[in-house]
């Protein structure tokens, strides 16, 4: 696999897994959100609970530290007497010296029909002295033994109030008047208001008397029915206020809604009284938690994946590197493999060619011998016979009998030239080398094999170069070599209908070349290795021994060179025949002796 391909697939890797995560993280928020959620409101109404816990032990307290104080008071001496008609001023200051010293808004005493006979605030404009509050729930409450309790705004201040009064009773037990005394309840309003918390407490026909948020008070929550409303005006509960109606549902599991806002919604009853504490949380809060919580969750599972992401592309890299690591040294020991294998081939080839080399120089080695024996046998009966052929000729001169010299004279030529030959194998050459140019050794053979050539009509082209080209050697020897390969090519061209000897003689440079081609009729596909065995030929009887190519050959190898031979046409065979030797040359200046 190439790099490219491998960082497609960790990309396409990183995609995948990174589309997955993506979609993980989408699926799971929904659930989270719902179980966050519901986590949050737990804990939020959880919260609000203990909030309503506090606000009402508050609320109980501030009604409760002056429940009492109306029981002590109407026990006092100086006000029975005072509700029995003594004294009144001396009261007037003793209740006004009472209500300052316990913070009070007002304590004041009402005779029998709920006529105001003393009172704190009695020398304030708007004192109670001389009002009638004989239809507030509470008077009649206490004028018939209890004590009376009731939430109002006052009749004569207008402003709200908790009112406690208890009956004032002689010594013989008689109820003579009432006392009463007002709470202002407008500090623990402020200190709600100020906590910045939304609560508020209702009554039993569900109106607000206290608030934190002052917008809500004398608002009720359902509708009042006729007989409510007639009450609440028979007991001037809330003096001229109009009552309005909140913007308010229930939503159910402690959830409401007020203003088109929801809330979470906890309640609480007062004790002693018909009053429900309130306390409302915003959802929203909730709701924003809980998407934080989402949001939160969803970029801990982004940076999770991708540390996941990163670690897992880490290690399909690294698994990628090793393989290729591994392919690598496979390949390495493919091409090792693949090198011993070629030189195995290489050795075989050139044993091959040794074991060849071998039969051929045995070969050779006991034609040598031959040869040497028939040459020494036959040398000198040929010579003898042909001094003795020239003088019978030199005597007989004309006739018959000359023209029988004459042949015979040729056959004894033709042994003596085949001796001659066989002499080659008979002596080890390289004993006489020395600088020879192949130019020199051109002309020279030449000059032997010129009659051949005129006599068989053939035309010569000799391609020489200007200056000599140098090789080390046997100057005869190489030009048996050209005379061979010239005389087979002669013999070649025999009935060709064209015929030219083609020599080139060049040198590149430390290789020098001599090239014969010929207008015969190729080598037909037969091998130079073949041709150049010892008696192969194709001649007729007497023509050829199939000595000229393994005597060139042989020459040719002493000289450190190699003998080569193709057609000319090679593709298709034919058309003449290119013999190609090549020589390692030498450069002039370093022509030895
Ligand atoms: P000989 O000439 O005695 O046959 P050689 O060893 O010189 O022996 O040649 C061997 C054979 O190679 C020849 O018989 C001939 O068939 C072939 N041969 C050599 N030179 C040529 C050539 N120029 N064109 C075609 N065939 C050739």
């Amino acid at each position: 696999m190439s790099d490219l391909t491998a960082g497609y697939r960790v990309r396409g890797i990183g995609r995948f897994w990174g589309i997955v995560a993506l979609a993980a993280i989408v699926s799971l928020s929904a659930p989270l959100f719902v179980a966050s959620r519901s986590y949050f409101e737990g804990e939020e109404l959880q919260r609000a609970q203990s909030r309503v816990t506090l606000y009402r032990s508050t609320l109980i307290n501030a009604l409760e530290r002056y429940q009492h104080l109306p029981f002590v008071l109407a026990r006092d001496p100086f006000v029975i007497r005072g509700a029995e008609g003594a004294d009144r001023d001396a009261l007037n200051r003793r209740l006004a010296s009472f209500s300052a010293e316990a913070d009070l808004d007002a304590i004041y005493l009402m005779d029998t029909i709920g006529l105001t006979v003393a009172a704190s605030n009695y020398d304030q404009d708007l004192t109670f002295l001389g009002q009638n509050y004989g239809f507030r729930p509470y008077f009649r409450a206490a004028m018939v033994g209890n004590r009376g309790q009731f939430f109002g705004i006052g009749v004569t201040t207008s402003r709200p109030g908790y009112f406690i009064a208890e009956p004032v009773r002689n010594i013989g037990g008689e109820i003579v008047g009432v006392i009463a005394l007002k709470l202002d309840l407008s500090d623990l309003e402020r200190a709600w208001s100020d906590g910045g918390e939304t609560v508020f407490v209702s009554n039993r026909d569900g109106i607000v008397l206290l608030s934190s948020d002052p917008t809500l008070r004398y608002r009720t929550s359902s509708p009042l029915t006729e007989a409510q409303r007639e009450a609440i005006e028979a007991r001037r509960q809330f003096g001229t206020v109009t009552l309005g109606e909140l913007d308010w549902a229930d939503l159910g599991s402690d959830r409401v809604r007020l203003d088109g806002m929801s809330y979470l919604h906890v309640t609480a009853a007062i004790p002693g009284s018909d009053w429900t504490l309130h306390f409302l949380s915003e959802e929203s809060e909730v709701l924003a938690r809980a998407w934080l919580a989402v949001i939160g969750a969803a970029i801990l599972g982004v940076v999770i994946s991708a540390i996941a992401l990163y670690a897992r592309i880490r290690q399909v890299r690294r698994s990628l590197a090793e393989s290729q690591a591994a392919r690598h040294e496979l390949q390495v020991a493919n091409l090792d493999l693949a090198r011993e294998i070629e030189e195995r081939r290489a050795t075989e080839r050139r044993l091959e060619k040794a074991r060849s080399e071998l039969a051929r120089a045995s070969k050779l080695a006991a034609l040598g011998q031959l040869a040497a024996s028939v040459t020494h046998e036959l040398g000198q009966p040929i010579s003898a016979m042909k001094n003795y052929l020239a003088a019978a000729e030199l005597d007989e001169g004309q006739g018959d009998s000359g023209e029988t010299l004459t042949r015979l004279s040729g056959i004894v030529g033709r042994m003596e030239r085949l001796t001659q030959q066989l002499r080659f194998f008979a002596r080890p050459g390289g004993e006489t080398f020395g600088p020879v140019d192949l130019v020199d050794v051109w002309r020279e053979a030449f000059s032997l094999i010129e009659p051949d050539i005129d006599a068989a009509g053939i035309s010569v082209t000799a391609d020489l170069p200007d200056r000599p080209v140098i090789v080390r050697g046997d100057r005869l020897r190489l030009e048996q070599v050209v005379v061979n390969l010239c005389r087979n090519a002669i013999l070649a061209m025999r009935g060709a209908p064209r015929r030219t000897l083609s020599v080139c003689v060049d040198a590149q440079g430390a290789v020098a070349r001599f090239t014969i081609t010929d207008t015969g009729p190729g080598l037909g596909g037969k091998k130079l290795e073949t041709l150049q065995e010892p008696f192969v030929t194709t001649r007729a009887s007497g023509e050829g021994m199939g000595l000229g190519l393994a005597i060139s050959a042989e020459i040719v190898k002493e000289h450190d060179g190699t003998l080569s031979a193709h057609d000319v046409d090679e593709s298709a065979g034919g058309g003449g025949a290119v013999f190609i030797v090549t020589l390692p040359s030498i450069d002039e200046e370093k022509r030895g002796p």
